[in-house]
């Protein structure tokens, strides 16, 4: 069984690991969104930064901007020019510069005239100060002159420091006498910028960082300058150097967002280092990934749980199958023992019956034996009165010859009467050799009795018998044939009168029953001579008698005996202690019930 299943596992997990293989795929557009949400995310954020960034330099660049055409306008800076050898107006205008200076936040405000010369400046009086130094060659200068307002980017050339620079002309009516020059501080636009990943560049028209967060990138070419803007580097020096190196930067590295200032020619961009979407963008995939691997478990395990549902069913019905195949095995072996068993039954019954009739014939074959045994005797019996007959015919003829016909009819009257005698012989042992036709049966004792009592209840009376009883009045059921039971019970009651007749009175007939386990016991006693020694052993042998041969045939006890031992009985014989005979009945006890049996041998 768990070999079946461990077999039928593997390639369900090889089905689940191709599954997670079609699904991986997925994770693949999700990445391309999460990074497509992340970098929007980015952008936006940095697009407000950047706004915000750029608003403060413009606004930084803006307040100065009108700034020197103001301040040409000033009284003393115009006649700080036009006197420039007084130096009571040249410290006035300084002085008024550095005030100036002080109140805007500019980095230096100077004057120059219109050659180039610096006549007045904010830091007039430190030492790198400005004064007396001609910036001719700046650009601003000769924009100035010209009328226009100079801007220009550089680093100052005493100072070194990155400055914006706005020139605007000082004039006298139409008479253009010199420039007023404002320099702005741009370093500390630079430290605006927190520390953050996200970083600032901002690149001049020629395409050069000037102001940035990384101080590696400052002053390097993100594009090649052509001849005339490296030209101009040369005639300006904005730069530290004059020829920028390039910056290199790995595009894919940085999300890059720019803005153009148009009155500066400026670009300010901020660079995102990509690396900033890639973690959560990683954590999306893993999370998506993860998912998958949980889905793909849980189809794993429905898949198990299901199979594990239809193994259980199909092992149900297979259970199922095999009882219903056991139950109707068992109920075949069940029909076949029951009709084994009915056969068994079946011979059972005729084996019985062939025991009752091989008992039938046993105790008809005992009864022939007797009367094998007994046919000496018989012919004996028979032979006596057949030749006292003949001799008594041959005298009856003697004396009608001589007409003594009394004395013949005397003798045919003796004729008659041993035919009587022979004829009850006869009738005897037919009664004897008859096969008894039932079978035991339930037979009541008490009406028996009471019938055979009743049959020599006259004779009794003769003999003035005292008949005592001591039988129970509830009906005792025995095993007998209802006219074997009355011939039985009348044999003995007349043998017992035939006794008593032998002696003096008082004479006493006592009836008594036991009862046991083995059945019922009838004792017949009587207060006669009783059986004497030889009497004793032999009185069941068939013609077997004391009395003379009018009174006895010597059949009765031969007679019972044998009936009582074909109902499965029992006849004994002895002498009671106190003298007379003791003759006991040992009958089978039999099943309550009413006797409808009519008797069985009326022919008797
Ligand atoms: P019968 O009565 O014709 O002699 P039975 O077979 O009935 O033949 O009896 C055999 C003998 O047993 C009798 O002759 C008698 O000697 C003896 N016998 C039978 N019943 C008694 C009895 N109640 N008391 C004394 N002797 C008896």
């Amino acid at each position: 069984m768990s070999k079946v299943l461990s077999h039928s596992q593997r390639p369900r997990w090889r089905s689940l690991a191709l599954l997670t293989l079609l699904l991986a795929p997925l994770l693949w557009p999700l990445q391309h969104l999460a990074e497509r949400y992340y970098s929007d995310e980015l952008i936006q954020q940095n697009s407000q930064t950047l706004d915000l960034y750029v608003a403060n330099l413009l606004g930084t660049l803006r307040r100065y901007e009108v700034l020197p055409q103001i301040l040409g306008d000033l009284p003393a800076l115009r006649s700080a020019l036009l006197q420039p050898d007084d130096p009571a107006t040249l410290n006035a205008a300084n002085r008024l510069l550095k005030r100036v200076r002080g109140q805007t936040g500019a980095d230096v405000i100077y004057l120059m005239d219109n050659r180039g010369k610096t006549l007045g400046a904010s830091n007039w009086d430190h030492e790198d100060s400005f004064v007396g130094r001609n910036f001719a060659f700046r650009p601003y200068f000769r924009e100035a002159i010209a009328g226009r307002l100079g801007r220009f980017f550089g680093l100052g050339t005493t100072s070194g420091k990155r400055g914006y620079y706005f020139a605007a002309a000082v004039r006298d009516g139409e008479q253009v006498l010199g420039a007023l020059v404002v320099k702005v501080d741009l370093d500390h636009t630079e430290n605006l910028w927190g520390h953050t990943p996200e970083q600032l560049r901002v690149t001049d028209a020629n395409g050069v960082v000037i102001l940035t967060s990384r101080p590696e990138w400052r002053f390097r070419a993100t594009r090649p300058l052509d001849e005339r803007e490296r030209n101009e580097v040369a005639a300006n020096q904005p730069y530290p150097t004059l020829a920028p190196k390039a910056l290199e930067l790995d595009d894919k590295a940085w999300l890059i967002q720019s803005r153009e200032l148009e009155e500066t020619g400026w670009t300010v961009s901020i660079l995102a280092p990509t690396s900033l979407i890639e973690r959560p963008v990683r954590n999306v995939v893993a999370i998506g990934g993860a998912a998958l691997l949980v889905l793909v478990l849980l189809v794993g395990l429905l898949m198990q749980r299901r199979r594990h549902y239809l193994e259980r069913i199909a092992l149900d019905a297979r259970a199922r199958r095999e009882l219903e195949i056991r139950v109707l095995e068992r109920t075949r072996d069940l029909e076949a023992l029951n009709s084994r068993l009915k056969q068994e039954v079946l011979e059972r019954e005729q084996a019985q019956q062939e025991l009752v009739r091989a008992q039938d014939e046993l105790v008809q074959a005992g009864k022939l034996s007797a009367l094998g045994t007994m046919s000496a005797s018989i012919s004996h019996e028979l032979n006596q009165p057949l030749a006292a007959i003949r001799s008594y015919a041959e005298n009856a003829g003697v004396l009608l010859d001589h007409g003594r016909t009394d004395d013949a009819r005397g003798n045919l009257r003796l004729i008659s009467e041993l035919t009587e005698r022979m004829a009850s012989i006869i009738a005897h042992l037919r009664a004897f050799a008859r096969r008894d036709r039932h079978a035991p049966e339930s037979i009541a004792l008490q009406p028996a009795l009471e019938d055979a009592l009743a049959l020599l209840a006259k004779r009794r009376r003769a003999l003035d018998v005292e008949l005592i009883r001591d039988i129970p009045d509830a009906t005792l059921w025995v095993q007998a044939g209802e006219t074997r039971l009355r011939q039985v019970l009348g044999n003995l009651l007349a043998n017992a009168l035939d006794a008593l007749a032998e002696k003096a009175p008082p004479r006493r007939i006592w009836l008594s029953v036991e009862q046991n386990a083995d059945g019922i016991a009838l004792q017949l006693r009587d207060n006669g001579p009783g059986f004497s020694t030889e009497a004793l052993q032999r009185a069941r042998e068939p013609f077997f008698t004391t009395k003379t041969s009018a009174q006895g045939l010597g059949l009765g006890l031969a007679i019972c005996d044998s009936l009582m031992r074909a109902i499965g009985g029992e006849l004994l014989l002895d002498n009671h202690p106190d003298g007379g005979a003791l003759l006991t009945l040992r009958l089978r006890a039999g099943v309550p019930g009413v006797n409808l049996q009519p008797p069985e041998d009326l022919s008797a």
